[in-house]
């Protein structure tokens, strides 16, 4: 028996592009040290350029070993008065940094996804807001600080040296300086090479904040940047997010020097669906857990477990809803996945997925034309993937999901497990006290239930093992900025 379709009409989405006529971006930036925007001392400018397009967007100055001194020196100078405002006061500037980013949510959130390549949808409606919602929550903590640590007296750490990826770019800046300025320390930022001009337009919302100079600097640059910073004399801590490899050099740089260091690293988190889940809903968690952010997410549930029993199920729902996923300008409000953050990024993804296929898993990848210009990856699925290939091992940083099963669930805990790393998971099971007893199991920083990617600015984030240490966000993201005296 034929089935006649009900309706011929094709429901195929207008282009709705958000305009970019509001910008308001300088041709150049310099380095932002005391309050000010300066030249570099050795005068390097390189573009910033959209991967959506490789087209270059602004020039941005690169800091030297000089700068990095200066603006060590400026915020040593600068944070004895800092920490010395009455704690209110230092709330109040927190405040007015989260209400100035709020005013300019629409022009920061177009820059975002300029520069990084994400969907508008999502820097418009996680990165920006989340970044204002880090700001309020660590403003409301600035004259509390004894009962968010304990109830002990603690005094700032001094000055900051923070180096963030280009993944989240303003969303990790205010992770990183909200707590750090609350709690009366001074801040050096280095934003990531291909991501650098929300960072610098926070700057400029520092300077309409009249945040007092030498409070917060931003010295974007490459990698070499940001080793010199590490090595500089006068810092008191290092923050650092990105990969377990920096990771480990920055560790060892610090080994010996008495500096207080906190590590947000890599990670292969395992999103675990047992057989009892909503599975539509389940799918809809598989999705937003490995594409959004086209999978440039530390915690991304790249790991796929499924119990046996609805294996064949899950994967032909997610295989459909793969299917419908729009992929394209990152400008265009209808895009679900945009473009790769960078060359070399696509570079790392595309030799992973070659690995896969060499290793015998089974590779899809969804039909879709791809923009001729920019960087792209189409959303990829694996089955047949064993825990030793290297896509079940390593991080693919890319929209690329591997899936493995388990019958019972010691088995699937003892395969989340199975990682060197320990950043996140998710569980779907509509068993709480199953997710509970899973959930108490797991060697993971954060774990979801039923939800995948949720962050608040109220809860910890960060990992184990070599996914780092320290944690960022709530009350305990205060305890990696201060020494407690009492
Ligand atoms: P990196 O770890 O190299 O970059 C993170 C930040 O550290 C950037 O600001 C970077 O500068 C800076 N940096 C680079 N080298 C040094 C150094 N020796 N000392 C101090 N700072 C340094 O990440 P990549 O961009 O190279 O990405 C590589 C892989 O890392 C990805 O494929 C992914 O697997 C992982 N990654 C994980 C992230 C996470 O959130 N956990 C975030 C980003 C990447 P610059 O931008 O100039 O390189």
């Amino acid at each position: 028996m034929t089935v006649e379709p009900r309706t011929s009409i094709v429901w195929e989405y207008a282009p709705a592009p958000e305009a970019t006529d509001h910008l308001r971006l300088a041709e150049r930036y310099g380095l932002f040290i005391g309050g000010a925007f300066c030249e570099p001392a050795e005068a390097r400018y390189v573009p910033t350029i959209n991967p959506a397009t490789e087209e270059p967007i602004a020039e941005i100055a690169w800091a030297g070993p000089r700068d990095v001194e200066r603006a060590i020196e400026v915020a040593r100078a600068a944070q004895p008065r800092w920490a010395a405002l009455p704690d209110r006061e230092r709330g109040k500037y927190l405040f007015r940094i989260a209400r100035l980013i709020q005013e300019r949510a629409r022009e920061l959130a177009v820059v975002e996804t300029l520069d990084g390549g994400k969907p508008l949808r999502e820097s418009r409606d996680v990165d920006i807001p989340l970044a204002a919602a880090h700001f309020f929550h660590y403003a409301g903590w600035a004259d509390k600080l004894r009962y968010g640590v304990v109830a002990r007296e603690v005094e700032p750490l001094g000055v900051v040296g923070q180096i963030v990826p280009w993944n989240f770019p303003l969303l990790m800046a205010a992770w990183k300086l909200a707590p750090a300025l609350a709690c009366g320390n001074t801040a050096i930022l280095k934003p990531a090479e291909t991501t650098p001009l929300t960072a610098l337009l926070l700057a400029e919302i520092c300077q309409e904040a009249e945040l007092p100079d030498g409070v917060v600097s931003i010295l974007p640059g490459d990698g070499t940047v940001g080793a010199t910073l590490v090595r500089a004399p006068g810092l008191d801590k290092i923050a650092f997010t990105g990969s377990t490899a920096v990771g480990r050099d920055i560790q060892t740089a610090l080994a010996g020097r008495g500096m207080e260091l906190t590590l947000e690293l890599g990670g292969k988190s395992a999103n675990i669906v047992f057989e009892d889940a909503a599975i539509d809903q389940a799918v809809e968690g598989i999705v937003n857990g490995i594409f959004f952010n086209q999978g440039h997410v530390c915690c991304a549930g790249s790991r796929l477990l499924i119990q046996e029993s609805v294996l064949d199920e899950v994967i032909a729902k997610l295989w459909a809803r793969m299917g419908r996923l729009r992929i394209g300008d990152p400008l265009d409000k209808n895009t679900d996945v945009g473009a790769i953050n960078s060359a070399e990024q696509l570079e790392r993804i595309e030799t992973l997925v070659a690995a896969g296929e060499d290793e015998g898993a089974v590779r899809r990848s969804v039909a879709c034309s791809l923009p001729e210009r920019g960087y792209w990856f189409a959303p990829t699925l694996f089955t047949d993937v064993s825990p030793a290939h290297r896509i079940a091992v390593e991080e693919i940083f890319g929209p690329v999901v591997s899936v493995l099963s388990f019958r019972t669930q010691a088995e699937a805990i003892e395969k989340a497990n199975n990682s060197r790393y320990g950043l996140a998971a998710g569980i779907w099971t509509d068993k709480g006290a199953k997710a509970f007893e899973v959930a108490s199991a797991l060697r993971a920083g954060v774990v979801w239930q039923n939800t995948y990617n949720h962050f608040d600015p109220t809860a910890a984030f960060g990992g184990y093992k070599e996914s780092g240490f320290g944690r960022e966000g709530g009350p305990a993201g205060l305890r990696p900025y201060v020494r407690v005296v009492r």
